[in-house]
């Protein structure tokens, strides 16, 4: 199929929103941008338009869908039973890249959920997928409009490379300004429990949820056949071709480490560039935790570019956006953790 092109950056903006929501509203699919990734837009309501994402992504069917919502009427047609703590964190992190877990509504469609009787809801703060919702009057399911598998998308060429034909159309603006996915809350139980970490961090959280637990999956490789609370978690994600490794150490013993190896990439920090002294492409500050997220999916759709067998890359903080980093890079080693 042709994937329609709305440039939101030079172009006619408001007739992009009425022809994207048109496109929503028939049951086809969007990839437009959110502050956090590029997302992959389905009417929450339709399983036709779901499956569509599902296919297009090559997504495993157990792995359910944020629903992305624009006002708190919204909320309650896609959630119920909402507890107080819910609305007080609403109040305090949205809009923005917080996604909580909830008690779902047969309003949404059941693909959404994988099955589950909850479902995930955010309220963006980027215009433009806002102006989708509001023009649609649709609750939008979007996971990141990538490859399964691949990198999430932090610019709308990364959309193209992986699904230009393969959907209607693409929403192109300007590159996420998070760059990393939403944190994700479970606020259904019996105490809130982080389910993978994003830009409202732990600390952040545990200011209005002071009970959260933290899931254990977060950090860890789940056993086999595990029963995981977010299914997101037990794939394999992010990963370039490259074989990665992730490597915990000061500057000067993580360049002494990668220094000594043949044939690869120091995946590192800006502050350890005068130090490396083989291939290093440099993701960020680390005086600065939020560079690194803007930068670390780019940065691993770039390793492969550089044909080494091997990327090492430098481990950020597990404290603050930190261990939203982590976490994303602890998966694209496989779990394979180096340390020094
Ligand atoms: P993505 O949209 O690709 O960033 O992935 C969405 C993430 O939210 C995945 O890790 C899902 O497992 C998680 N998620 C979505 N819906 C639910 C739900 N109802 N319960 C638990 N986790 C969910
Ligand atoms: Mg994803």
């Amino acid at each position: 199929m042709e994937t329609k092109r709305f440039d939101i950056l030079s172009g006619d903006y408001e007739s992009a929103v009425k022809e994207a929501s048109a496109i929503l509203i028939a049951d086809g699919i969007v990839a437009l941008p959110t502050e956090t990734v590029y997302g992959l837009a389905a009417s929450a309501y339709s399983d036709g338009a779901i499956k569509k994402v599902f296919t297009a992504k090559g997504r495993p069917q157990d792995n359910p869908l944020i629903v992305h919502i624009s006002n708190m009427d919204m909320l309650k047609v896609v959630a119920k039973d909402i507890p107080e703590c819910a609305y007080k964190c609403a109040e305090k992190f949205w809009p923005g890249p917080l996604t909580m877990v909830l008690k779902k509504t047969d309003k949404v469609a059941k693909s959404v959920s994988a099955g589950l009787d909850t479902v995930a809801v955010r309220m963006p703060y980027e215009k433009s997928i806002r102006d989708i919702i509001d023009c649609s009057g649709l609750p939008l399911a979007a996971p990141s409009a990538n490859i399964s598998g691949a990198p999430s998308p932090t610019t709308y060429k990364h959309c193209l490379k992986d699904l230009d034909g393969k959907i209607d159309a693409i929403v192109m603006g300007n590159d996420c300004e998070v760059g990393v996915e939403s944190t994700v809350v479970a606020l259904f139980g019996s105490k809130p429990r982080l389910l993978r970490p994003g830009a409202v961090t732990l600390e952040e959280l545990k200011t209005v949820l002071p009970d959260i637990e933290v899931d254990k999956a977060i950090l860890k490789e789940p056993e086999k056949d595990a029963k995981v609370a977010s299914p997101g978690m037990k794939y394999k994600h992010y990963a370039p071709k490259t074989d990665a490794f992730l490597v915990e150490g000061d500057s000067e013993n993580y360049a002494k480490f990668v220094n000594e190896k043949e044939n690869a990439l120091a995946l590192c920090f800006n502050e350890d560039l005068p130090l490396i002294t083989v291939k290093a492409l440099a993701y960020g500050t680390k005086a600065d935790e939020k560079t690194l997220a803007k930068n670390v999916f780019a940065a691993l759709r770039n390793v492969d570019s550089f044909g080494v067998s091997e990327v090492y890359i430098h481990a950020p903080s597990k404290s603050g956006v930190g261990l939203a980093v982590y976490n994303r890079l602890i998966r694209a080693a496989a779990f394979r953790v180096i340390e020094l």
